[in-house]
C-alpha cells in the first residue's frame, strides 16, 4: 500500500550515505585531503520490481551510482536484501546500486536535481488498459516534463513493454514531447544497455519464457534553443 514511507523534502535531504556507504565513508575532516565533490546518482530505474536491471547494470558501470524506485514495500525490502547479499559475497562490487521505496509518480523532484540523471529506465510498467486509467501510466506528457527536468541534455530514456498498445502510447508521448528525440537505430544497436532491457529483469524473463514480443522506445533528452 501507499501508506507510509519517508520522502526527502528536497534532493539535498536525500541521504546517500545510507544507500552507498562505500562512496560516503563519513567525515574525513582533519586528514588534510581536499574534499572531492560527492558523487551523485546518475541512473534511475523507475518501478524496478525485483531489481534485475540494477544487478545487470552494476558491473557494466562500476563507478556510476544507480537507484531503483519501487512502490511495493515487500519488493523493496527484497531488493535491499538482494543487494546486501551480493555485496557480502562479492567484496568491492555492487556498492553502486541501491533501492528506495517511493511513489515515482509523485516524488521524482524530491530525489533528483535539475539535469542530474543520465539514464532513466521504465521496464515493463503496469499497462493500465482502461482509458480512464491512462493518467496512472508512468509515461505521460506531464511526467515527461518532470523526467526532462531531472535529465541531463544528452541523457537517454529507455522504455520497454510486452503490451503493444502501451508501447505505442509511450513512443507517441516521447515523439510529441519537444525535449526528447528518438535515438537513431545504429546507436540503439551499439548501446550495451539495450540488450539488458529484454533480458535482465524478472518481468523480461517471464515474457521471454512465454515467447512474448516486446516493444521498446529509446529517446534522448535534447535541448531547445531557449534553454
Ligand atoms: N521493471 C521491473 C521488471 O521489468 O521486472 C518490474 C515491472 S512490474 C510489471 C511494475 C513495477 O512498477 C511493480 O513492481 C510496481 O510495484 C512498480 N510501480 C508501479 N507504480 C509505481 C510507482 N508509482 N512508483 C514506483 N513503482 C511503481
Amino acid at each position: 500500500s501507499d501508506s507510509h514511507f519517508p520522502v526527502p523534502v528536497s534532493p539535498d535531504e536525500f541521504d546517500l550515505s545510507q544507500h552507498y556507504p562505500r562512496y560516503f565513508p563519513g567525515d574525513k575532516a582533519g586528514d588534510g585531503e581536499e574534499a572531492a565533490l560527492p558523487p551523485r546518482i546518475r541512473f534511475a530505474d523507475v518501478g524496478c520490481g525485483f531489481g534485475g536491471l540494477l544487478v545487470g547494470l552494476s558491473p557494466l558501470f562500476p563507478d556510476t551510482l544507480m537507484i531503483g524506485m519501487e512502490l511495493r514495500d515487500k519488493v523493496t525490502e527484497y531488493v535491499k536484501e538482494r543487494i546486501l547479499a551480493l555485496r557480502a559475497s562479492n567484496p568491492g562490487q555492487y556498492d553502486n546500486i541501491s533501492v528506495v521505496r517511493t511513489n515515482s509518480m509523485k516524488y521524482i523532484p524530491n530525489y533528483f536535481r535539475k539535469a542530474q540523471l543520465t539514464k532513466m529506465f521504465f521496464l515493463f510498467p503496469d499497462p493500465h488498459f482502461k482509458e480512464k486509467n491512462h493518467r496512472r501510466r508512468v509515461i505521460s506528457m506531464q511526467l515527461l516534463d518532470e523526467y526532462a527536468y531531472v535529465m541531463e541534455v544528452g541523457g537517454i530514456i529507455y522504455t520497454i513493454t510486452d503490451v503493444e498498445e502501451l508501447g505505442d502510447w509511450m513512443r507517441s508521448c516521447l515523439e510529441k514531447h519537444p525535449l526528447f528525440e528518438a535515438l537513431p537505430e545504429e546507436e540503439i544497436k551499439a548501446d550495451p544497455v539495450v540488450k539488458l532491457l529484454s533480458t535482465a529483469t524478472e518481468e523480461s524473463q517471464k515474457v521471454a519464457r512465454n515467447g512474448g514480443q516486446t516493444f521498446h522506445a529509446i529517446f534522448r533528452r535534447i535541448s531547445l534553443q531557449e534553454e
